[in-house]
């Protein structure tokens, strides 16, 4: 069941959606080489803590940490970790959610370290671009399927492959609620989108095939061919106004 949510509860989730933001972007300043992803966890922690709410992946179904942090070839569902320290020229996912007054907000973003290669360059580009062009569509009216149609004409134009296996989601109560939002799909079909729907809406591209594995950690997925993977996502409402994203500041 799709759960439409009132004026009033969009506003709780717009302060989750804003503190979700704020900790991404103080995360995406710390990226740099020598940094590790328990660093960069531990800042995320603090600065959703700071503003009273509760870091939402940290004991979901038992993942240890605040962050998802996925390099280079992992695709998403990477675990921060000490022993992990970015270097000049990777790609990091990161993935952070937070808690407050009973609401979700989940938004996510694939940095550079440094410098990298124009592969990996085009890579980010062109998965924020499928986002955005997801987040378009998020329109009283439209179908549900015309979000996933717009992110593969955009992913697959580039000549990279659409992760299938992991989706978007509907937002709320919930971190993860109906309807499933994949990055795939037939514009036109699905159910219709209406005012109060809030779907969490996250790309996974990757710069080759689009096949995954998860690793043995029960966690970590990564793209069979070894190739490189993005994400960036946005907890979007459907409003009498369009699409209202909510993670941001
Ligand atoms: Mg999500």
């Amino acid at each position: 069941m799709i759960v439409r949510k009132s004026a009033a509860e969009i506003e709780t989730m717009r302060e989750a959606g804003r503190i979700s933001a704020r900790a991404l972007r103080l995360v995406g300043e710390a990226v740099r080489p020598g940094a590790t992803t328990a660093q960069l966890d531990a800042i995320a922690e603090a600065a959703i803590r700071e503003d009273g709410a509760v870091p939402a992946f940290k004991g979901y179904h038992g993942f240890p940490a605040t962050l998802c942090t996925s390099l280079n070839s992992q695709v998403v569902h990477g675990i921060p970790s000490a022993g992990i320290t970015l270097k000049e020229g990777d790609i990091i996912s990161v993935d952070v959610g937070a808690l407050i007054d009973g609401y979700y907000g989940d938004n996510a973003s694939t940095f550079a370290v440094g410098t990298v290669s124009e592969l990996a360059s085009r890579l980010l580009h062109v998965t924020e671009a499928s986002l955005a062009a997801g987040i378009a569509r998020c329109v009283k009216g439209n179908r549900l399927y015309d979000i996933g149609a717009a992110v593969q004409e955009v992913a697959e134009v580039a000549g990279f492959g659409v992760v299938r296996e992991y989706v978007g989601h509907g937002i709320g109560r919930a971190m993860h609620e109906d309807p499933n939002v994949p990055n795939y799909g037939v514009a036109g079909t699905g159910p219709r989108l209406e005012i109060g729907m809030v779907l969490a809406i996250e790309p996974m591209i990757n710069s080759g095939g689009h096949e995954v594995d998860a690793l043995a950690d029960g966690w970590t997925v990564v793209t069979r061919d070894g190739s490189l993977s993005a994400h960036f996502e946005h907890t979007v409402a459907i409003t009498e106004n369009g699409p209202l994203v909510l993670t941001a500041e």
